[in-house]
């Protein structure tokens, strides 16, 4: 928030309510919800992403959210991909992951929707194949280097675009494996997220949960 640097939020709140307060990032929360409550349940390494108008991912190890030194991890969202790509990133560098495949991203490029791209590519619409290809091909080299790097139990995947389905899922499975130096990587489970447009509230009761 803009003008707002070092105010101690959590504190503030919770001494106005009286309550316990935790402040969170909104990835690293559902993130964290999909670990405990969803479908990472069970595992002990969970990486997640939300592919929605932009891509922010968690890093969940033994059910904590990894945050680094200075709680600025797990920005997966604005791991470039490509050093000379004109797709220029919020963040400004270029060829984030969020700036090629991200639904706003999908929409520029398709001129629709990821859903109605989704559903002209099962009627077998050559151009929105091809653009589902290039989206699959994108995020699968992404969630590659992610698996080279983390080796996780299981990739978790949400946010609107993760609503295209098997033909998305299907293709990173097929994807991933082509593209990591992690021999295992193709029974690293991808697969949806189970808590869809609740993950931001199961997130907060996760938050604290694992507090
Ligand atoms: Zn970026």
């Amino acid at each position: 928030m803009p003008g707002w640097i070092n105010v101690p939020l959590a504190e503030e709140v919770s001494r106005r309510f009286a309550l316990p307060c935790r402040v969170e990032n909104d990835a690293n929360g559902a993130g964290l919800a999909e670990a405990l409550l969803g479908a990472g349940r069970g595992h002990r390494s969970v990486f997640y992403a939300t592919i929605s108008t932009g891509i922010g991912t968690g890093i969940i190890l033994d059910g904590k959210v990894y945050h680094g030194k200075n709680g600025a991890a797990g920005e997966g969202g604005h791991v470039s991909i490509d050093y000379r790509s004109e797709a220029r990133c919020n963040c400004g560098s270029v060829g984030c992951i969020e700036a090629l495949a991200s639904g706003t991203s999908i929409a520029r490029r398709a001129g629709r929707s990821a859903e109605e791209l989704a559903r002209a590519a099962a009627q077998g619409d050559p151009a929105a194949l091809g653009l589902l290809d290039e989206t699959a091909e994108m995020l699968g080299a992404w969630l590659a280097s992610v698996i080279s790097l983390l080796d996780p139990d299981i990739v978790v995947i949400g946010g609107g675009v993760s609503r295209i389905g098997d033909p998305l899922f299907d293709r990173l499975r097929r994807i991933v494996p082509r593209r990591t130096i992690n021999p295992f990587a193709s029974s690293t489970p991808i697969v949806s997220a189970a808590l869809h447009q609740d993950a931001g509230i199961y997130g907060g009761a996760a938050v604290i949960l694992s507090a």
